[in-house]
């Protein structure tokens, strides 16, 4: 079959693909535990989904305007200015609301990139970030910081991968697939220089209050930089991580209002409005802070439990699969290349080799710039992550 060269070379998402085959290899009686998606195990918090239950009832089933409705736009921006330390004060001009960050990131690649442009993506990368730039006609260049610092990106790295034809920066902290979190202060450098270079910087901040450092409060944020030290940038966050909500497809992007308005446009044609219902859920998630903190204190502290069993548990039984430590979200992502043969010479047949012998299912690190490395999903119950370890470690014995 003939493609438009639009999606010629577009790939599957291979979280979502290797997610399907587990599901699928379970459906034929297999035994498989599945830490490939990243997805919170947990149930939407139910005073959350009663705001949508409510809307239902009282018949708010109809279009919203595109870019969402204007008191979930507000409840972003007043959430946004609350949280900020450097004082922001977010125009609910400036939010869109879209069906998950996924069309955040996406309808800000296609309206600020186009053929011709270089689009840095810090790596290793969410496996999407380099499909959306390719779709936009862009190219993506995946840039890296030192392995030993968990990859995060200096001004130094950044600078030896621009060009004259660098027009944005796309990073994520805390970081799928490796857990990093940017201190404010490596948040800042890498904001000063998109600004000094006058590119825009594309902050995926989804993971931003699923965090185990510093006093117990969110991921550094561009929004705790004062206003007049960033740049063009675009702030991507959404509902589906910190309130367990990846099924309703709540997102939002914010950024210069009139950019928010080409954005708002372009979903008008595309995607119109993000679900109705699921825009008066995440207005109820955003209109009781200390209700929300609570509910999102208490996934955290079942993630980071998790996160100590799979770390503690690697560093003690397979201490040849070498880990970024992570920080923040719920991703271990370790190294594996240690193990390649000829028969099983990348991450892809480690990956496969692994759910073949013992059923667990985890990502290649192919799919996120490293063949080296594999991701495991820690966002599932301990009993099945303690499992997972020790058929790993029987695996290898
Ligand atoms: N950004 C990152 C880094 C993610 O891991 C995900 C997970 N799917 C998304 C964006 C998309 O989130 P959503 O489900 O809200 O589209
Ligand atoms: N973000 C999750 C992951 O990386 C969910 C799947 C996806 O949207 O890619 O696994």
């Amino acid at each position: 079959m003939e493609f438009s060269s639009n999606i010629a070379s577009l790939q599957p998402s291979a979280t979502m693909a290797v997610s399907s085959l587990a599901k699928q290899l379970r459906a034929e009686g297999r035994d498989v535990i599945d830490l490939s998606a990243g997805e919170p195990d947990f149930p939407t918090p139910s005073w959350i989904s009663d705001g949508a239950m409510d809307a239902v009832r009282a018949g708010r089933t109809r279009y919203t305007p595109a870019p969402g409705l204007p008191e979930l736009r507000k409840a972003v921006a007043d959430d946004l200015s609350r949280r900020s330390l450097a004082g922001w004060s977010c125009s609910p001009e400036a939010v869109v609301i879209t069906a998950g960050a996924k069309q955040a990131m996406y309808n800000a690649c296609f309206a600020l990139f186009g053929p011709g442009d270089d689009v840095l993506v810090a790596s290793p990368y969410w496996t999407s970030y380099p499909q959306m730039v390719g779709l936009s006609g862009a190219r993506p260049v995946p840039v890296r910081g030192p392995e030993e610092m968990g990859f995060k990106l200096r001004p130094e790295d950044l600078e030896a991968a621009a060009g004259d034809s660098t027009r944005g920066l796309i990073l994520c902290s805390p970081c799928n697939p490796t857990g990093s979190v940017y201190s404010l202060k490596e948040l800042e450098a890498v904001a000063q220089w998109a600004r000094e270079r006058g590119i825009w910087l594309m902050s995926d901040e989804i993971y931003r209050r699923i965090v185990f450092t510093g006093s117990g409060g969110d991921a550094p944020s561009l929004s705790d930089i004062p206003q007049e030290k960033l740049g063009p940038h675009v702030l991507v966050d959404g509902a589906s991580k910190c309130f367990a909500m990846t099924g309703w497809r709540i997102g939002y992007s914010v950024t210069d209002p009139e950019v928010a308005r080409k954005l708002a446009a372009f979903q008008s044609h595309t995607t119109s409005n993000a679900a109705t219902p699921s825009q008066w859920a995440a207005l109820r998630a955003l209109s009781d802070p200390v209700r929300a903190q609570d509910s999102i204190g208490n996934m955290v502290t079942a993630f980071l439990r998790r996160r100590n069993l799979m770390v503690e548990g690697f560093r003690r039984h397979l201490p040849d699969l070498t880990l970024v430590e992570p920080e923040g979200a719920f991703y271990l992502f370790f190294r594996v290349d240690g193990e390649y043969t000829d028969a099983v010479p990348d991450s892809q047949t480690w990956c496969s080799r692994v759910l073949e012998t013992t059923g667990v299912a985890l990502v290649p690190g192919a799919a996120f710039g490293d063949d080296r490395y594999v991701r495991l999903s820690y966002a599932t119950s301990d009993d099945l992550l303690a499992e997972a370890l020790r058929r790993l470690v029987e695996d290898r014995g």
